[in-house]
């Protein structure tokens, strides 16, 4: 091809990354963003204020060339600090020593990436074009332009629908032939609420944890950010009982975090206001394919697989499509009409199934955190990480700090977890946990299975 220009539809996490993977390689990148530009109008994104990166995440930032600009402003988060109601805490580590994830204020790493897509001379953006629709077939996408409203038509020879989970790219796919599409609600919403600096303007909390207060049907999170806050998600049913449904007034509410979230009420002085203030969001995955059309039209990010929150991949999977991509460019020598089919083909499945393992992790998070017999098996899973470090890699590992394949890490967790309920049913693992005379032997004869 030797008209290198792209347009990419959505200057969010995803579309603002790639651009700047585009201009490394020379390309003419045109970004279409419906919202204004954050970096005047401040940020107003009305999703989730901060996030968790992980190794993908970073890693992507590392091969675009700018791990330090967007990444300074993160606050390290070593494990989970668990609230019992009883106001107890527990910490259990995500990995070995120094291995975290991190909290990420979601506008500031938007705007850094912003900014670093603006440093090439060969990205445009255009704030406050929502995209219409895509005619696929001829490479053309129309733009509504605020505020006058005018109609806005424009070509490239490569368009990228890098424009989230309700997608107006991928609407315009969904209208051809033989194009799978899924979209399934959870039966549960979230709410942002805040923990505010104390009078020193300093953290009233573990800094370097994800809090969380699992209470079986639903939970608290709060994630910690750099001004000394901390941002609180709860995650709690639409309808029935303890649900968004019967949190009207304010009594029902402070009734509500009283009786669940003792412990974390003192610290949310503004709680009534933000519940009054906040939205009820709902929380969907978005399966489709292929994620292409010929070689011309491509669906990254939260367009080709949007996934609920709760293994904190979304992001980072979006991230790391960007990674992928630019490799598989490399392997084909920028051959489009290859790269495209070749990369949603391959990619699919990995997405697949970090869709599964967030569903899984909800139930993770809000109910066997705080059960003895899944406690245990983390131990059982650090222990073995620990003694056969080379041989053993907890799948929480390998989807938060390598790039396995998310499929690799997927099957792998189903294996382990045989492993380690055989571990478990061991007489006296508890106290010997790796000194446990059978405990390398079951090891062994699970590697030899798997
Ligand atoms: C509560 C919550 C918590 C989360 N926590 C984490 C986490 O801890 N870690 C993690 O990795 N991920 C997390 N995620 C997921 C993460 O937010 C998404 O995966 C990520 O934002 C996807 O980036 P994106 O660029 O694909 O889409 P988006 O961030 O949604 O960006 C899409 C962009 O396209 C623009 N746009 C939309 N429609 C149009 C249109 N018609 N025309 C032009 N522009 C348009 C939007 O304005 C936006 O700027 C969380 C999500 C939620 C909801």
């Amino acid at each position: 091809m030797t008209d290198k220009k792209a347009i990419i539809v959505g200057g969010g996490l995803v579309g603002s990354l790639w651009a700047i993977f585009l201009a490394r390689r020379g390309y003419q990148v045109d970004v279409y963003e419906r919202r204004d530009d954050m970096r005047l109008a401040g940020y107003s994104g009305g999703r989730s204020i901060n996030l968790a990166m992980s190794y993908r995440g970073k890693y992507a930032l590392a091969a675009a060339g700018i791990l330090d600009e967007a990444h300074y402003a993160a606050i390290p988060m070593y494990g989970r600090m668990m609230h019992s109601p009883a106001g107890e805490l527990t910490f259990q580590p995500y990995g070995r020593a120094g291995e975290a994830i991190y909290s990420v204020s979601r506008g500031g790493l938007n705007m850094d990436l912003l900014r670093a897509a603006d440093q090439f001379e060969q990205v445009r953006f255009h704030f406050r074009h929502k995209c219409l629709d895509v005619d696929a077939g001829h490479g053309c996408v129309r733009f509504e332009r605020q505020p006058d409203g005018q109609l806005v038509e424009v070509e490239a020879p490569l368009i990228f629908g890098t424009d989230g989970a309700f997608s107006a790219v991928r609407h315009s796919l969904q209208n051809r032939p033989r194009f799978n599409f899924s979209q399934d609600y959870l039966d549960y919403g979230y709410k942002e609420l805040t923990i505010p600096p104390d009078t020193e303007g300093r953290h009233r909390m573990e800094l370097n944890a994800l809090h969380i207060w699992p209470r079986g049907r639903f939970m608290l999170i709060a994630l910690p950010n750099t001004d000394g806050s901390f941002t609180c998600t709860l995650f709690l049913p639409f309808e029935g009982e303890d649900s968004f449904e019967t949190l009207q007034s304010d009594a029902e509410v402070s009734a509500f975090f009283e009786r669940y979230f003792a412990d974390a009420v003192p610290l949310m002085p503004t709680l009534l206001e933000d519940f009054r203030k906040n939205p009820v969001s709902a929380l969907a995955t978005v399966r489709c394919s292929p994620w292409h059309f010929g070689g011309k039209v491509l669906l990254l990010g939260d367009a080709a697989h949007a996934i609920v929150p709760f293994f904190g991949q979304g992001m980072n999977a979006g991230f790391e499509d960007c990674t992928l991509l630019n490799n598989l460019l490399d392997a084909c020598q920028e051959n489009w009409s290859e790269v495209l089919p070749r990369f949603s083909q391959m990619r699919k499945p990995d997405a697949d199934a970090i869709a599964d393992l967030a569903l899984q992790n909800f139930v993770e998070m809000r109910d066997l955190v705080a059960d003895p017999d899944f406690l245990l098996r983390k131990r059982i899973a650090a222990a073995l990480a620990e003694r056969f470090p080379h041989e053993f890699v907890p799948m929480y590992s390998m989807v938060s700090f390598s790039n396995v394949p998310y499929r690799e890490a997927l099957l792998a967790g189903q294996a382990q977890d045989a492993l380690l309920a055989q571990l478990a049913a061991l007489p006296g693992i508890e106290a010997q946990m790796a000194a446990h005379p059978d405990f390398e032997r079951v090891f062994r004869q699970w590697q030899a299975q798997y």
